[in-house]
């Protein structure tokens, strides 16, 4: 079995992308490698920060490592909050905040257009790859639903009368920006 880092700290992602890999691969994270920094994200874009990450970690840590960056782009907002999504209202990541910011801005906004964007890179001795995973979506009018986090009461996915925060977990993982851009990493490791 190969082992590769997932440059997280999150056990819920970790157990996800174990349990659609299977036996091939045994994936770790930041604390079975004895990371407990805080990883420089300063890159403009979530492309960079997925690459910054994982390369940080292949290069002070010496293993072969995947990162992932995920950001919500508001066409009317000029793709904020994007890279800022965590910290969008401020430096505590307060979700309910940061949506706050988010329906205040888009108040009579009609272009209401924005999508979830996920890159997952990663670093091989053989190189750098990444995995690109986008859900077009609507930001609604006020929040609605109780499950998931972040951003997902006011984020409705394309062609669905719910939004994310509606919808049971299988069912947001199905169609998810994350879970797109895992299936693709999957496909490449699983074929190398
Ligand atoms: P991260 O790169 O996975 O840490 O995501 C950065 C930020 O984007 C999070 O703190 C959330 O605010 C937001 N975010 C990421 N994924 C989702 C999602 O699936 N639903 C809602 N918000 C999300």
């Amino acid at each position: 079995m190969k082992t590769l880092v997932f440059a997280t700290n999150n056990e819920h992602k970790l157990k996800e992308v174990q349990s659609l890999l299977g036996d091939n691969w045994k994936i770790v994270g930041l604390k079975q490698i004895g990371c407990s920094e805080d990883i420089p994200e300063t890159k403009p874009t979530i492309e960079g920060n997925a690459i910054q990450k994982a390369q940080y970690i292949y290069e002070h840590y010496g293993y072969e490592c995947f990162a992932d960056d995920t950001g919500l782009e508001i066409d009317a907002l000029n793709a904020e909050p994007g890279v800022y999504s965590a910290r969008y209202a401020g430096a505590d990541r307060d979700a309910e905040a940061n949506m706050n910011k988010v329906l205040h801005k888009m108040t009579h906004v009609k272009n209401r257009n924005a999508r979830f964007k996920t890159v997952m890179a990663l670093r091989m001795k053989s190189g750098l790859k990444t995995f690109t995973g986008i859900c077009e979506g609507q930001i609604t009018e006020r929040k609605t639903g109780d499950y998931g986090f972040g951003y997902d009461p006011i984020f409705q996915p394309m062609g669905q009368h719910l939004t994310f925060a509606e919808m049971p977990l299988a069912e947001k993982n199905a169609i998810s920006h994350r879970s797109l851009a895992i299936r693709e990493l999957i496909k490449h490791l699983n074929d190398i």
